[in-house]
């Protein structure tokens, strides 16, 4: 069957093939050595890690949609270093396991290059830099408690930089102040993902698309089921980000709520003008963080985060379709890059974000299925990390005892949510609340004591500058 293109973000549209072709479904009875359900980075990059590990291995990848369908194909492309991370993941992993893990997850944009120049493989890489600021006098320092922590450990990956510097940076005249880490990159999300999947096909192990996983049966061997087969295999590893509250298990770690972006025509003269040309990126220091960066051909991506609430399982929703809130991301533009704020949208999308309190992902197995992994919660950023979540699953999933399946982010998922329709409920209740002490932040207002009490209980996301246990 043709790969379907209608109904698909713009990077998805750009990267897949003329005339390529989904992968046969699952029919029928099979078998494999590990059954990977859930095609996106994170099951890509562990299918590739075990083939590396075991060249042997019979591996099989079962996708409900395409690989790269979901968050994979759809994301803003801004390979950050988890370093703003470096608190929670001091309190998961220890203050050495966070240090490695640091450097592991701050060299991963220099290791996506090296691995797709080496497949020959263009996925628009290019070292941007990323500014994290604020808009707004109360945002001023969010980063200081990080600076500060990572100053004890002779850790310095970011600069602080004042206002004129990120106008001379970027051409914006509304952040106040921020830090630069010069390491961060951006790619092409769409040919990422589309490239993995055929380096992925290249190694030769299986995909099944068009093949959504009805039913789970955890003896051991375990059997994946699909409406039309099913796959017996010895291990299985869920990766399905979003999807994974349909594990119950899984369910009560993660918040799912969907992040939103757009993008312009090219605009290559209107960029020169600002000062915004081949520049760094840009986040700012909203609960509900907003960023902004540009594409190789010089288009304007801007994005916001904070949208629809995922209920319960999902139910195996899409997110398909223009982004319902370019308003709000035409909002954020104003705040953060004005003299962009006008350039209409040729395009806008969304999708679903797995956020964990911390904004750290989770690795384990299934506390009564030894041989049923979970690896998910990449909270927004998992363009960065899922290359180490392969590492950290492929090890697991074989026994290793090493650097990455010992580390820290293998742990329980934690009982953070309550069950439906409480949570659901009550996500609503905390959204409205950070959407609120957002707005008073830039007037300047106090959000008084029961809005900062729920906006307290956000999720991590691309920072954290609070402490949160998984
Ligand atoms: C709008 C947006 C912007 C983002 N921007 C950035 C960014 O700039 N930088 C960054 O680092 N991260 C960003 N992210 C997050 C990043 O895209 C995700 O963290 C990452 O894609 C997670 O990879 P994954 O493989 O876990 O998830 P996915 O790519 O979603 O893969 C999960 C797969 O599981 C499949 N699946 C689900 N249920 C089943 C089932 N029952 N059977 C079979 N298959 C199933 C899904 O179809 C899906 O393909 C963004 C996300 C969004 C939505």
């Amino acid at each position: 069957m043709q790969t379907r293109i209608a109904g698909r973000g713009p990077w998805l549209r750009e990267a897949i093939l003329p005339g390529e072709e989904d992968a046969a479904p699952l029919t029928g009875e099979h078998r494999a050595d590990i059954c990977i359900v859930g095609g996106g980075m994170a099951g890509m990059w562990t299918a590739l890690d075990l083939k590396r590990r075991q060249p042997s291995l019979d591996i099989a990848i079962v996708e409900a949609d395409i690989c790269g369908g979901g968050a994979s194909g759809r994301n803003s492309g801004m390979v950050l270093s988890q370093w703003a991370k470096f608190e929670a993941l001091q309190s998961f992993c220890g203050t050495e396991g966070a240090i490695r893990l640091g450097h592991a997850f701050g060299n991963s944009a220099t290791e996506l290059d090296a691995f797709f120049r080496s497949e020959g493989i263009d996925i628009e890489f290019r070292r941007d830099g990323w500014i994290w600021g604020a808009t707004c006098m109360r945002h001023v320092g969010s980063w200081r408690g990080i600076l500060t922590a990572l100053a004890k450990h002779d850790l310095a990956p970011f600069r602080e930089i004042d206002a004129a510097t990120i106008t001379a940076m970027t051409g914006s005249s509304t952040f106040l102040s921020g830090i630069h880490d010069p390491t961060a990159a951006t790619i092409h999300p769409g040919k990422l993902a589309r490239g993995l999947r055929r380096v992925v096909l290249k190694r030769g192990i299986r995909i099944y698309e068009n093949s959504a996983m009805t039913r789970l049966d955890r003896g051991h061997p375990a059997t994946v089921h699909t409406v039309q087969g099913a796959i017996r295999a010895e291990r299985v590893i869920l990766t399905m980000n979003a999807w994974s509250t349909s594990i119950p298990e899984l369910r009560s770690a993660i918040l799912v709520i969907a992040s939103e972006d757009a993008v312009t025509a090219p605009i290559p003269d209107l960029l020169e003008k600002v000062g915004y040309k081949e520049k760094p990126l840009m986040g700012d220091s909203q609960l509900f963080v907003t960023g902004f960066r540009t594409t190789k051909d010089h288009r304007f991506n801007p994005g916001v985060t904070g949208g629809v609430i995922g209920f319960g399982g999902l139910n195996g929703a899409r997110f398909e379709g223009r982004s319902l809130r370019e308003d709000v991301i035409r909002d954020c533009v104003r705040r953060g890059h004005p003299a962009l704020a006008e350039v209409p949208f040729a395009d806008s999308w969304f999708g679903p974000i797995d956020r964990t309190r911390s904004g750290l992902p989770l690795f384990g197995a299934l506390p009564h299925d030894p041989h049923i992994f979970y690896g998910y919660g990449f909270s927004g950023n998992g363009v960065a990390t899922t290359p180490i979540a392969g590492k950290i699953l492929g090890g697991l999933a074989l026994g290793v005892e090493d650097e990455w399946s010992a580390c820290g982010l293998v742990r329980s998922p934690e009982r953070w949510l309550p069950p439906e329709p409480i949570r659901y409920i009550g996500a609503h209740m905390v959204r409205a609340a950070i959407a609120r002490k957002d707005r008073l932040d830039h007037q300047g207002r106090d959000p008084g004591p029961i809005v900062r009490s729920l906006a307290a209980l956000a999720p991590g996301g691309i920072t954290t500058s609070r402490v949160a246990k998984n």
